[in-house]
């Protein structure tokens, strides 16, 4: 039986982290928590009620307002994001307003404050894997397996696009490619909490992984952690 450990999943936009985290979660029978879900029903919110997203004292007035939590889908086993108590989980990923708003909101102190003691208290009992932009910086430093997913930009804009044209939503490569670039430059940038490699968080570069073989080294680095020490 595994000891329920904390593995934090950082990387870019759009690298498969939330897919690896799922399936890691799947195998595992730990909880899966999508902190970009979070903080991306935060600012549908902030959109929804028409709150100035450049007016950090206005968007952090607004916080007690809103309540965010995950709901499971019985018959699919997919877990959804519920901002006070209506599953948003179609709209915080097809909305393109949303996509640029996001990394805008997501720099500002309060709600990252807001949002990551909600984070923390859901990994009070650990079992849990978490994915984000500062999950092995800040939220958990002491998970036990901390990864830093890569892929090259590219490739990472074709699977988005690929997921939204699923989702039947009208874009070009182009648009996608933009949008997740002007992301990973707000989120490496900003002041607080910036994206950055943990220094003891394991680099995967996935672009030429399968999901499949990305899992099998995933679930051999939990394996190794878990043997005796000798
Ligand atoms: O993971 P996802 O692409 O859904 O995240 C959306 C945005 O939320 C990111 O671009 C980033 O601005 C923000 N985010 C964050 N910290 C996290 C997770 C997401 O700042 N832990």
């Amino acid at each position: 039986m595994l000891a329920p450990i904390i593995i934090a999943i950082d990387g870019y936009s759009s690298c498969g982290k939330s897919t690896l985290a799922k399936q890691l979660a799947k195998e595992l029978q730990f909880k899966y928590i999508d902190t970009g879900a979070m903080y991306r029903a935060l600012t549908l919110y902030l959109l929804q009620n028409q709150i100035d997203i450049h007016h950090p004292a206005m968007v952090a007035a607004a916080l007690t307002q809103i309540g965010i939590s995950f709901g499971l889908d019985t018959q699919t086993q997919e877990q959804f994001t519920l901002l006070n108590g209506e599953n948003v989980e179609h709209e915080i990923r097809v909305n393109p307003r949303v996509a640029s708003a996001v990394s805008i909101v997501s720099a500002q102190t309060e709600i990252r404050k807001f949002l990551v003691k909600q984070q923390q208290a859901f990994g009070i009992s650990k079992g849990i894997v978490m994915d984000g932009r500062d999950i092995g910086t800040v939220v958990f430093p002491q998970a036990e397996l901390k990864l830093f997913i890569t892929a090259e930009p590219n490739i990472r804009a074709q699977r988005r696009l690929i997921e939204l044209k699923e989702m039947e939503q009208n874009t070009t490569f182009e648009e996608v490619l933009a949008n997740l670039q002007k992301r990973d430059l707000m989120d490496t940038t900003r002041a607080d909490s910036p994206l950055l490699k943990a220094t003891d968080a394991i680099e995967i570069d996935n672009s030429n992984l399968s999901r499949e073989d990305q899992l099998t080294k995933v679930l051999n680095l939990v394996k190794s952690l878990n043997k005796p020490a000798q």
